[in-house]
């Protein structure tokens, strides 16, 4: 089925489903580990992250509620996260030996929820029921859901919970590795740099925390509401390896994990500077779309923005079988 512009503006059911045309992957995870991407590759990213932000729209203007503003922001780090980085198995989402992806910003759960229909967590029509009474994808995430590690949404756990989880993989000696995507305003919670001083202490060089650094956190900037800044400089003073990159950039998140992933002895934190609301123009760096649903019309438009009708023509990557 191809997408236009036309069949956009006659409703949200009609829409996704066009997203049925995106590969479901079966039993696969991991395809080319961390190689470099190639320009075909790094194209099919660029219309999974399109196909993602449409869809992530579409379920929180379906339920008329959610957060979009940091769901668009995590776009690429989950895309590269879930299609280039994490060894996973959608089929078998319990699979002992799975690396672990913790989203600590529960909240932007419709960008994850988005990104684990498309690799096959769960059928991609599940995502309009997002906060409908009896679904599985809630407006905070919880266990439960295939896919989700953590209950979320009260901010500042994630780091901590990962931080055990991965201490887990050492003592039952599994090979796994470990992520959490934090926002930067729970940064402002002690119990963040708790975790941080734990994870350095403890040589928790498994463990890679990603900071979606976009700058607004609720209603406000970041540097109205608590300073952050020397951000960076405090990672690294707790212990941790620190590395800064474009958020919104897929061949320097993939550069930034595999560097995370070759270092020893100390856990890496990847500051991921990205744009609250990317790619929606009256989304981007503006506090009101943190928390507020699209309407109608601003849904149109930002599908129009999005340059959804490309999807026409989408070709699914080349996938490794689990062995
Ligand atoms: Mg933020």
């Amino acid at each position: 089925m191809v997408a236009s512009t036309s069949r956009m503006a006659v409703s949200t059911s009609d829409v996704i489903i066009l997203s049925a045309t995106l590969p479901s992957p079966g039993i696969l995870f991991s395809p080319n580990g961390l190689a470099p991407l190639t320009p075909r590759e790094h194209q099919d990213l660029k219309r999974i992250a399109r196909a993602v932000r449409r869809d992530l729209l579409l379920c929180i203007t379906e339920a008329g509620s959610g957060h979009p503003g940091g769901s668009l922001s995590e776009v690429e780090t989950l895309v590269s996260l879930y299609f280039r980085v994490l060894r996973h198995n959608p089929r078998h989402p319990q699979w002992p030996d799975r690396d672990r992806f913790i989203l600590s910003k529960g909240h932007a759960c419709p960008g994850l929820y988005a990104v684990l229909a498309h690799r096959g967590y769960f059928p991609l029509q599940d995502l309009l029921t997002f906060r409908k009474i009896d679904s599985h994808l809630q407006g905070h995430t919880r266990v439960g859901t295939p896919g989700v590690e953590m209950s979320a949404g009260s901010l500042g756990h994630g780091l901590s919970f990962a931080t055990g989880v991965a201490l887990a993989g050492r003592v039952d000696r599994r090979g796994y590795r470990t992520y959490a995507l934090l926002g930067d305003g729970e940064c402002d919670e002690g119990q963040v740099w708790e975790a941080a001083m734990s994870a350095a202490h403890y040589k928790v060089d498994t463990l890679t925390a990603i900071v979606d650094r976009n700058r607004i956190q609720n209603d406000r900037f970041t540097s109205e509401v608590m300073e952050l800044e020397p951000f960076a400089a405090k990672w690294k003073a707790f212990g941790w390896r620190v590395l800064t990159v474009n958020g919104h950039s897929f061949p320097q998140l993939l550069n930034a994990f595999a560097r995370a992933q070759a270092t020893q002895g100390r856990p890496t934190v990847i500051i991921a500077n990205t744009i609250k609301g990317k790619g929606v123009s009256f989304m981007e760096n503006n506090p009101d779309f943190h928390g507020k649903a699209p309407t109608k019309a601003q849904l149109e438009q930002a599908l129009r923005e999005l340059g959804v009708a490309a999807e026409e023509g989408y070709q699914p990557l080349t996938w490794e079988r689990m062995p």
